[in-house]
């Protein structure tokens, strides 16, 4: 009989105990339909009509944040060594390309560079919605215009997984840009419904320390004055260069709004009340992506580079493949890095097992679940003077509208 008070085998559970990130997967495999995704005031989430459920237990089996129910270990198999990635810094050579986008236009070239070729029917990237500016929104680009409306991170929760219900409808071949939970959703989807294996060739994943509620791009705006939130067609968090400008555009594309991002939006909009669940993530890397991405954040890049360069580890032969063939047609320009200069750009997102993040992840478990057992994990994280996030967890414990 269904367990109604946890959700029975559904996902119920996960958003109970917020766990969930927002991917968007669980409600792409539901057999019944029944699961709505939602666009909250903060963040995105699933909801279950739980009178349709018929607890096959497949939206459990998709949710790559499921494995915080039953303890802290996400059950990855072993990855390779990481010294076996060719790492690079790759910007467009295409100043209409690089100059708009997060770092140095990789992505976007890289994009074009396939579907130029033949090699790609388009990608599934992310947009800032029209209607409501505070969402960015999923979906496939399937020409250089609207590839080009997508450049640059959206630092607001995003669920592409949600886009692979349209993939699944529209034969070709595509690519998938997303955070590390976004495509830990879509591997998992894909090893139940194998023509997603068929239609996704390539995968690009955002080095990712979080993903920040949409309240904090409204905090902003408003807290800066002269905005009128009803007022913005168009949020840019990046974008005019390297390390870029938050820009906020009304009717006609006038600029109502122009800010430095260092120094500005990266320390106000970027860390906002991240979703619990990436203070419990342990992927920051994209081990499950072809390819990774991130920004080069080195005190020499910020005094020196204006246009930018993307930082790209390429993990697997799918990856080198493309790579190489946009190095070779000059589509893009790159220089060799070594794998420690990659992870030295991003130092804070590299977990061991001294990391203080295991910390965080046994206060998790104690606040939600009484795990005692993790009792001392938290201990040992106090007695090393680290943080460990228990003000976060203990937040969203007492929140009563965590996700609206
Ligand atoms: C939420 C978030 C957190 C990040 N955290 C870090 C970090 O801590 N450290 C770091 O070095 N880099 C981080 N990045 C990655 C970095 O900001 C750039 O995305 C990366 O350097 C790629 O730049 P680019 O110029 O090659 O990409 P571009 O050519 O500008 O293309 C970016 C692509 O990503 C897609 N995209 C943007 N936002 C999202 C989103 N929210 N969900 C899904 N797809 C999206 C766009 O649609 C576009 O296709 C983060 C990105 C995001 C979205
Ligand atoms: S029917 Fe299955 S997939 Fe749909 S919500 Fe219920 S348990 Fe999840
Ligand atoms: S993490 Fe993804 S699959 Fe899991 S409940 Fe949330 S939206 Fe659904
Ligand atoms: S920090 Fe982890 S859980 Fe959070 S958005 Fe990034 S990949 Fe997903």
């Amino acid at each position: 009989m269904k367990n109604t008070k946890t959700g029975g085998k559904s996902i119920v559970g996960v958003v109970d105990k917020r766990a969930c990130c927002g991917c968007g997967a669980c409600s792409v495999i539901c057999p019944q339909s029944c699961i709505e995704h939602v666009y909250g005031e903060h963040y995105n989430f699933p909801k279950v009509d739980t009178e349709q459920c018929v607890d096959c237990g497949k939206c459990l089996e998709v949710c790559p944040s499921a494995f915080l129910l039953n303890g802290t270990d996400p059950g990855f198999s072993d990855e390779p060594a990481k010294a076996s990635f060719d790492c690079y810094l790759i910007h467009s050579p295409d100043d209409s390309i690089r100059l708009d986008s997060s770092s140095g236009g990789f992505i976007t070239a890289l994009l074009l560079h396939l579907m130029n070729k033949g090699e790609l029917d388009g990608g599934v990237v992310a947009r800032c919605n029209r209607e409501d500016v505070l969402v960015a929104e999923s979906f496939i680009a399937a020409d250089r215009e609207s590839l080009l409306s997508a450049r640059a991170s959206k630092y607001a929760p995003a669920s592409s997984c949600t886009v692979l219900a349209d993939v699944l409808e529209r034969p070709g071949r595509y690519a998938f840009v997303g955070t590390p939970c976004m495509i830990q959703g879509l591997r998992r989807l894909q090893e139940l419904l194998p023509e997603l294996q068929d239609r996704i060739v390539l995968t690009i994943g955002l080095v990712c320390a979080g993903m920040a509620s949409r309240e904090g791009t409204r905090a902003y705006i408003e807290e800066q004055g002269g905005v009128n939130m009803a007022d913005v067609r168009r949020i840019c968090y990046r974008g005019a260069g390297w390390p870029g400008r938050f820009r906020v555009f009304g009717e006609n594309d006038k600029v109502l709004m122009d800010r430095p991002l260092l120094g500005g939006s990266l320390d106000h909009v970027v860390p906002h009340d991240h979703y619990l669940r990436c203070w419990n993530c342990l992927d920051h890397w994209c081990r499950f992506a072809d390819i990774a991405v991130s920004d080069p954040w080195t005190d020499e890049m910020v005094l020196n580079e204006r246009k930018g360069k993307s930082a790209v580890m390429v993990r697997t032969e799918r990856g080198r493949e493309a790579v190489a063939s946009a190095i070779d047609s000059g589509d893009i320009a790159a220089e060799s890095i070594t794998i420690e200069e990659m992870l030295s750009y991003n130092k804070h997102l590299v977990i061991d097992s001294k990391h203080p993040r295991h910390g965080w992840m046994a206060g998790y478990q104690l606040m939600f679940f009484y795990r005692l057992r993790y009792l001392w994990t938290v201990v040992w994280s106090l007695l090393r003077r680290k943080r460990i996030g228990l003000k976060t967890t203990l937040k969203a414990r007492l929140s009563r509208k965590y996700y609206c």
